[in-house]
């Protein structure tokens, strides 16, 4: 796959490969992260589970009431009409009744309260008529085993409750704890390493001479990254100089799992990350059929994987979204998906160029019709950061589809969706 570095003015097509080819190369050349932690529950919500989780234990452990009411043989029921069943003792959660009961006996029960061995079923205390303390009527509208929780219902012991790779959420925590498990192995946090490139960045405090501008990816980059679970390595500006990115590359991939750097890989720059990866790495120069965000490279040097995205505010954002997320999945441990698409009714007029793929900054809302609707956040030009601020949404233009007529159909994935 390794092509001539490309530029923003080649003819998209030549040798151009689709997002979804570059996204399978990236995750066919991804491993995950083979180290573990053994953390105590609470200090596992949001990271990756390393191994399956199985249960210990039947859960709920033993049969139990589902309501409040009496607890009863369903073999001392009536079959039609009603009758009078003995109340001879009674059942709280957490304190059981330790006897065994007769013929025509019931007793009774608290939710949660468990069930002696030889009840069955519960009846709802609405569905009883009190005759004395120890007196009730019953009807035969009942059936065995109704509102009883049986042990191992929810969970068995010895099964797998959570798989490898589930992303630990509130309900997972809820779960492992009511297994009584205190501590879970959890994937290692992958380490990223970011820098800038660029003569022209300067850092906020810097006064700008003709031509600075102020360095904006990496603050992006870091508030992408925090959504991601990592630990991050801020590594700053480096110059467009061979030496400083030589040393930034190889100082990066003795500290990190993956290295993101921006800027300096269309026509002209990129040269000089191409003969640096050549001697330190490997690395593939990609012209992507997409916009924004063509060219783009992904290597690897040693073990640390390589992402040169462009130095575009926009295309930045962009590829990080479509290729860094899903490498950056597929290293923490996580199941690889793609975000869900939904199908929006466009507000927007939009100017398409067919064989590429297109990500345009949108916004994403219910009509007044309840219908989903999206309209474009303004100017889409891939320096306008601002289109990306407002945006909810990328209103996705796939390869084979042209311009859009407002009323028609488009294709839209929340960009909350991605993570
Ligand atoms: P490049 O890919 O290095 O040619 O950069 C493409 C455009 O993005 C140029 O206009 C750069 O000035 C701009 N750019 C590159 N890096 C950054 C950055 N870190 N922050 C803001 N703009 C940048
Ligand atoms: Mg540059």
């Amino acid at each position: 796959m390794k092509q001539q570095a490309p530029s923003c003015n080649d003819p998209f097509e030549t040798n151009a490969i689709t997002v979804s080819e570059a996204v399978s190369h990236i995750l066919n050349n991804t491993e995950s992260i083979r180290q573990y932690e053994k953390l105590a529950i609470r200090e596992c919500l949001n990271r990756v589970l390393h191994e399956p989780l199985i249960s210990p234990v039947n859960v709920p452990a033993h049969d139990n009431s589902a309501m409040d009411g009496i607890a009863v043989n369903s073999r001392y029921l009536p079959e039609s009409g009603s009758k009078v069943l003995k109340i001879v003792g009674t059942a709280f959660a957490g304190q059981p009744f330790d006897r065994p009961i007769g013929e025509d006996e019931c007793i009774r029960v608290m939710t949660g309260a468990l069930i002696p061995a030889d009840v069955d079923s519960v009846i709802m205390q609405e569905k009883i008529t009190l005759k004395s303390d120890t007196r009730v009527q019953v009807d035969s509208d009942n059936r065995k085993h109704q509102n009883v929780r049986f042990a191992g219902e929810d969970i068995k012991a010895g099964q797998a409750v959570l798989d490898k790779g589930h992303v630990i959420g509130a309900a997972d925590l809820g779960v492992i704890a009511s297994l009584g498990i205190a501590e879970c192995r959890v994937t290692r946090k992958p380490r990223v390493a970011f820098f800038s490139t660029g003569d022209e960045l300067k850092s906020i405090g810097e006064t700008l001479q003709a031509g600075d501008i102020y360095d904006s990816n990496r603050y992006a980059l870091y508030g992408l990254l925090s959504r991601c679970d990592v630990n991050m390595i801020d590594m700053g500006v480096v110059r467009d100089k061979p030496d400083e990115l030589r040393e930034a590359l190889l100082t990066a991939s003795n500290n990190a799992d993956l290295i993101i750097t921006s800027g300096g890989v269309s026509v002209g720059e990129a040269d000089f990350i191409k003969t640096i990866l050549e001697e330190i790495g490997t690395m593939d120069f990609w012209k992507i059929a997409m916009k924004p965000g063509r060219p783009l490279t992904f290597g690897k040097i040693n073990d640390c994987h390589f992402f040169g995205l462009p130095g575009n505010p926009v295309a930045v954002m962009v590829t990080f979204y479509n290729f860094v997320l899903p490498c950056l999945k597929k290293l923490a441990g996580k199941t690889v998906s793609s975000p869900i698409s939904f199908k929006a009714t466009s507000q927007s007029e939009i100017r398409k160029r067919s064989n590429r793929r297109e990500f345009q900054r949108g916004i994403a809302f219910t009509g007044e019709d309840g219908n989903l609707q999206a309209k474009l956040t303004g100017k889409q030009g891939s320096g306008i950061l601002t289109s990306m601020s407002q945006a909810n949404c990328f209103i996705v233009l796939p390869e084979d589809s042209g311009s859009v007529s407002i009323g028609d159909t488009v294709l839209v994935e929340f960009l909350e969706d991605y993570f």
